[in-house]
């Protein structure tokens, strides 16, 4: 290869630039003052000056490193580009990250506060000060806490963005409030992987790994994608081997050595048949299995009169999977015989060098969907790589979130809004059905805050949130905290802007890969402020208009609700370093950095910083794994002190202490083993049994409710995948993101040509997709990714607003007319597309994307899985020609029927007379913004 040859030039500074220094990241000693040529201006060399200052995307969960260029001369960010300086992302992003730009200078955002001036969902709007905004909802909150109503103060959130921060604020007012939106996301799959080994989160290190096995499109769109699609690729150009099991042929999938699309709810058949093939060739980890599978368990419960020995188990398990033969997964999947043998194989080999992941795809639409992630959770417990280099690693080995300084206790009250007790082992908050419950009296909302969050139009059955919110017996009042219009925001009584990704603070660490690290978000508009001398004292008066960042929203908040700290709140919102006054938000981040993150202070002495600085400089930290180790934290030996007063049960080897277990030994020693009520890996799961559900103590494969035999496309049916993201999307919040929507602008429904002739539509004809509750209208897409009888259509697109200048983005979102008849039914029609439109950003007069893709979720009732509390989003739908009448995004959808659907499914679950220790949920298992012991007890 030639070398380019390098031209030289002297920069203003006096020191000598080349080419190469302007095509690759400029090193942090440059980050003050570094110096570019002006591209608008080229021929001529026309320099500008920057202040570089790192910063955390907020685009999706992974948190990737930005680094934010400001222009000197204009005091505004002119771009975003990778920070090489963060653990995760390495300096790489996808296409959202840069597009932070035009969320920061969209000509439609929201800059102030807004209040309703006429009915909920009106769309008559006025501005007002934050200050009346602090105090409406100060004395709303404070009334509920005083008279004892906690359960009525709700903070609803969509993308957290943070670690731990809301947690220390609904924790100090003493409330059981914080609802999300997981179980639209990873119920299924965090149960799965809980139920195993009490972490609900997989880990993989792609990089080392032999074989990756994928139930997911991760390559391009899956959970911490970006930093672990680097690492997959990084593993591939190693040699290792890629599979991925998708339905769809994904960009994830055209990169595999293997594409295997599975009839969608066939996944854990397949994998159960793998871990049979590896059982009875004896490619399991022998030693691993022994020593931390609870075997004994397993034997004594379902086996008491057989031999209790290891060798016994495996033959037991061998006969338990009998019927999972490779013919029986093939027949169930459509996948050849052959290859399913052939992976299972591979993975064999691969041994504790076998990464596999899967998060939403068919763990989030299948009823019994947990079970995929527990069957693939099960090969990495044959292989013995659970922790392993190459391996895959509960995520709590590799997620660090330091604590906060004065953290409150748990609180007092258990919410059953929020974990009913009908699914007392849901993995997250029964979110979905909070319009039901409030519609059957289960309980009612003082405040509510809707954050980053946007129901309306992510959550099945939108309409009936539209119901809810717009009831003000149900919701007394209703702040959207967003940084940009929603659906959802139409029906609040306050639209509260807050912060986009440069314009706030965070903390967040995701285990993107082997190792723990920490990335430190920054209002980067307030830090270049503060660093040209000016001060600053609240984000909001650096950021644009009146956008406050939240972490300074919820100090403000809970002064005014505990004014005189009377109420025990106000401390946790008073400086550590100055007693009594109140905290700055530099404060609470100087006190993390300075006592709780291991390795930091001497990094940053090495560098003369305080560690403060430090992270201000860099925007990330990655901990020392002499520090943090991460392998195989489960054969940690416990030292003599951790042993003090503590007892070993002899039959089951645990270490108790207080009727806790903290460990167990194994063969002879104590180790640290895993946060199970055996503390090691629960192939056998008593939780299951204790809990209702003996059928299910085991890994197993539960038919889906859009098993194949329900379908039968020469009726017009078809199975739906409505799950899948697009690449260049943010679910709800990237209709402010120009750049994006030009990439992606339709959601057409994929279509495989066999079914294509049958229905008689070619590519962009018009499609009525009819479901349970409705129906709606969009395009065909013909194309042979996706496998006969299956249909897909990414919920990405379809944003609406129905007011021609307010509501969501313009680049996003079609003028519709959304109407309620006396009976439940709402009709939507499309009244004007996208179009262009008049700003101060000139791109908004070229906008040549017209149709903006259908919103295909409203036409969806919740299907809560019984057990995990996971909506399942595959539908039965049938799939025809559109009618006469029917146009381009209609939308039908009756609510009566809704409400039937959810009933149905509620009555799946086993609502328990005799709960084991009348427990409201296994204290063993993770809960969220966990409540006391108290709570616990019903
Ligand atoms: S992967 Fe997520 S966090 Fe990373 S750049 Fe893309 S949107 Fe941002």
């Amino acid at each position: 290869m030639t070398e380019i040859p390098l031209q030289q030039h002297i920069a203003p500074s006096g020191e000598q630039m080349t080419v190469r220094d302007l095509a690759s990241c400029p090193p942090p000693e440059r980050w003050h003052d570094w110096v570019e040529y002006d591209a608008r201006a080229w021929p001529r060399k026309v320099e500008k000056r920057y202040e570089i200052i790192p910063t955390i995307c907020f685009n999706c969960e992974a948190a990737c490193g930005l680094l934010a260029y400001v222009d000197k001369e204009t005091g505004r960010v002119k771009k975003f580009e990778g920070n090489p300086y963060h653990p995760g992302s390495r300096g790489r992003n996808c296409a959202k990250g840069p597009a932070t730009i035009n969320q920061v200078n969209d000509p439609e955002r929201i800059l102030y506060p807004l209040k309703r001036a006429g009915k909920r969902g009106e769309g008559k709007w006025e501005r007002t000060t934050w200050d009346e905004v602090l105090e409406t909802f100060a004395s709303k909150i404070r009334a509920a806490i005083v008279e004892n109503r906690r359960d009525e103060v709700m903070y609803h959130v969509g993308r957290p963005g943070h670690d731990g921060y809301m947690e220390r604020v609904l924790g100090a007012w003493g409330v059981d409030g914080h609802n999300s939106h997981t179980n639209v996301c990873s119920s299924s799959a965090r149960f799965g992987y809980h139920i195993w080994c009490g972490a609900d989160r997989p880990s993989p290190d792609h990089a080392n790994a032999r074989f990756i096995l994928l139930i997911s499109s991760h390559l391009e769109t899956g959970h911490y994608f970006n930093p672990q699609a680097q690492r997959i690729i990084e593993g591939k150009m190693k040699g290792a081997k890629l599979a991925v099991m998708d339905p769809r042929l994904s960009n994830t999938a055209s990169m595999a050595d293997y594409w295997l699309p599975t009839w969608p709810g066939s996944e854990a058949a397949v994998l159960l048949a793998m871990a049979r093939i590896i059982l009875v060739e004896k490619l399991y980890n022998h030693e691993y299995m022994r020593r931390w599978v609870n075997w004994q368990s397993y034997l004594a419960a379902e086996h008491p009169n057989e031999p209790q020995t290891f060798e016994r188990f495996i033959e037991l398990l061998i006969d338990l999977y009998a019927e999972y033969t490779s013919a029986f997964a093939a027949q169930e999947s459509g996948l050849p015989e052959e290859t399913i043998v052939d992976i299972a194989r591979q993975i064999g080999h691969a041994g504790t060098a076998f990464a596999a992941h899967t998060w939403r795809a068919a763990s989030a639409g299948n009823l019994g969907g947990w079970q995929v992630s527990r069957a693939l959770w099960f090969l990495s417990v044959l292989t013995g790589s659970i922790g392993t280099p190459g391996g895959t690693a509960p995520n709590s080995w590799n997620k660090f979130v330091p604590a906060p300084f004065l953290k409150p206790g748990p609180s007092e009250v258990w919410n059953e809004l929020l974990f009913p007790p009908e699914y007392p082992l849901a993995n997250y908050e029964m979110s979905i059905l909070l319009p039901y419950f409030l519609r059957e009296r289960r309980g009612k909302l003082s405040a509510y805050f809707t954050r980053v969050y946007n129901p309306v139009w992510t959550n099945p059955d939108g309409t009936s949130w539209i119901e809810m919110l717009t009831n003000e017996q149900q919701v007394e009042l209703h702040a959207a905290l967003t940084p940009v219009w929603s659906e959802t925001a139409w029906y609040a009584d306050y639209v509260l802007p807050m912060g986009v990704g440069s314009e706030r603070h965070d903390l967040m660490s995701q285990e993107t890969h082997a190792a723990r690290w920490i990335g430190f978000r920054q209002p980067v508009l307030r830090v270049y402020q503060e660093r040209q001398g000016q001060a600053v004292q609240y984000t909001y008066q650096a950021n644009p208009g009146e956008v406050w960042e939240e972490d300074e929203f919820w100090i403000e908040l809970s002064w005014r609700i505990d004014p005189d700290g009377s109420l025990g709140i106000r401390k946790y919102f008073e400086s550590p370093y100055r007693p009594g006054e109140k905290l700055t938000i530099e404060e609470y981040y100087r006190w993390i950095f300075e006592h709780s993150v291991p390795g930091l202070l001497e990094a940053a002495a090495g560098e003369n910083l305080s560690p403060l600085e430090y992270m201000q400089k860099y925007g990330a930290f990655e901990i020392p794994q002499e520090k943090a180790p991460i392998f195989m934290l489960n054969e940690r030996e416990l030292k003599p002190a951790e042993l003090a007063g503590t007892r070993i049960d002899e039959q089951s080897g645990k270490i108790m202490r207080n009727g806790t277990t903290v460990g167990v030994m194994v063969d002879g020693k104590a180790h640290e083993g895993f946060p199970t009520p055996s503390r090691k890996l629960e192939f056998y799961s008593a939780t299951l049994k204790d809990w209702g559900w003996p059928e299910y103590t085991t890994p197993g494969y539960i038919p889906s409710h859009v098993h194949r035999s329900t379908i039968d496309p020469e009726r017009g049916e078809y199975l739906l995948i409505p799950t899948f993201r697009l690449p260049t999307l943010i679910h709800t919040r990237s209709g402010n993101a120009k750049w994006l929507y030009e990439i992606s602008n339709a959601n057409p429904v994929w279509v495989h040509p066999i079914d294509a002739e049958r229905i008689g539509v070619e590519t962009g004809d018009l499609l009525r997709v009819t479901t349970e509750i409705g129906y709606y209208v969009n395009r065909a897409w013909v194309t042979d990714g996706i496998r006969p009888g299956v249909v897909a259509c990414s919920h990405h697109l379809g944003r609406w607003r129905l007011d021609t200048s307010q509501g969501t983005d313009r680049w996003a979102s079609a003028l519709v007319e959304l109407g309620r008849q006396s009976d439940g039914v709402w009709r939507m029609r499309h009244l004007e597309g996208i179009h262009p439109f008049e700003s101060d950003d000139p791109d908004s007069a070229r906008i040549f994307w017209r149709e903006g893709g259908v919103h295909q979720n409203l036409t969806f009732p919740v299907h809560p899985d019984p057990i995990s509390g996971m909506h399942c989003w595959h539908q039965k739908v049938t799939v025809e020609v559109a009618h006469p009448e029917d146009r381009y995004n209609d939308v039908y959808v009756d609510t009566r029927k809704a409400y039937e659907v959810y009933q149905r499914w509620l009555a799946m679950t086993r609502p328990q007379t005799h709960r084991p220790d009348s427990l409201r949920r296994p204290l063993w298992m993770i809960r969220p913004y966990r409540p006391s012991l108290n709570a616990f007890h019903s």
